[in-house]
């Protein structure tokens, strides 16, 4: 008999279940037609009824499971009271099977901080433009994001009858990430990928400065990480605060997983302790190969517009 799976690889396999159901109810509020709009800090900051339902569903599913690990959700809403059928209680077999690395195989349920996006792409997802919005569960020990899981509910969307739709992406620091082909970007060509509903003149002096062959707008910090590690672009840049600690931490496990970078836009990587501001105040620069080549070209004027 094997021992029992670490708790790392518990979490994790849980994680992507919950990120399951969590996808199945970001479609079935879409098809209700009803998506209960709120608007939290202005109109490009919005809520609807499926942030809300699926906070609730991934942070009361991992709660009841892991009540000891730190658990935090974008959505400002209580925990308790969640009706049963949010609950999800499986989780994903090939991934307790793999194993845990030896640097993670000590930790205690109380030392991780879970940061859940429960839908990154909100603006996107009012819009009709789907397959921008993702679903983000991400895991830290000891400040450092070291697991993620991204579940993309409508992958394939636009495919047409016979496609499966959705699908879940999953990575462990030192294990790698599983759930999609890591493709190269075109070698020799600049494919900057950036926010499409939160550009400010800043944003755009620092994509400009980069001398862009090709700049693509999509919504989700989810859906950009993605984009890089699936070869559609060569550096994600945001230069500007307004992405959080929820938006980043899977996503960063994932591409550092598979040896990719991200930092802030002055190169400092990101805090994930439980204490940490929520703000990613000084942007976002992400990169699968090249950090280097893209860092070393952020103006210095940008860099100092932006305090960490
Ligand atoms: P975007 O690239 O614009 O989709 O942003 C990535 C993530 O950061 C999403 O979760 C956005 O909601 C969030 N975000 C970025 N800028 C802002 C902003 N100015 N206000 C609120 N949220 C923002
Ligand atoms: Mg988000
Ligand atoms: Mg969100």
């Amino acid at each position: 008999r094997m021992a029992s799976p670490a708790l790392l690889m518990r979490v994790v396999a849980s994680a992507y279940s919950v990120a399951e159901k969590a996808a199945t109810i970001v479609r079935n509020v879409m098809s209700t037609g009803d998506l209960g709009i709120v608007e939290k800090a202005g109109p490009n900051d919005l809520q609807t009824k499926a942030d809300r339902l699926v906070q609730m569903s991934i942070c009361a599913s991992l709660a009841r499971k892991f009540p000891k690990a730190t658990i935090i959700g974008e959505e400002d809403l209580p925990t308790d009271d969640v009706t049963e059928e949010l609950i999800e209680d499986g989780h994903c077999e090939e991934i307790l099977r793999k194993p845990c690395p030896a640097q993670y195989t000590g930790i205690k349920e109380e030392e991780l901080v879970i940061w859940v996006d429960p839908l990154d792409g909100t603006k996107e997802y009012t819009e009709g433009l789907l397959d921008h919005v993702t679903v983000l569960i991400g895991i830290a020990y000891g400040g450092k994001a070291i697991a993620g899981v991204i579940n993309q509910p409508y992958y394939n969307y636009e495919a047409g009858a016979g496609a499966v739709l959705g699908r879940t992406i999953w990575g462990v620091l030192g294990i790698g990430a599983f759930g999609f082909q890591l493709t190269e970007a075109p070698a020799g060509k600049h494919i900057i990928v950036t926010t499409r509903s939160h550009s400010s003149t800043l944003v755009n002096e620092c994509i400009s400065a980069l001398n862009p062959d090709t700049v693509i707008r999509v919504g989700g910090a989810g859906n950009k990480v993605i984009q890089l590690i699936e070869g559609k672009a060569s550096a994600y840049v945001f230069a500007s605060p307004g992405c959080k600690k929820w938006d980043t931490c899977a996503p960063e496990a994932i591409l550092h997983a598979v040896g990719g970078k991200i930092t802030d836009i002055r190169g400092n990587s990101f805090q994930y302790n439980k204490e940490v501001k929520h703000m990613n105040s000084a942007g976002v620069l992400a990169t699968l190969r090249n950090y280097d080549y893209y860092a070393s070209r952020i103006p210095n004027t940008v860099k100092e517009s932006l305090v960490p």
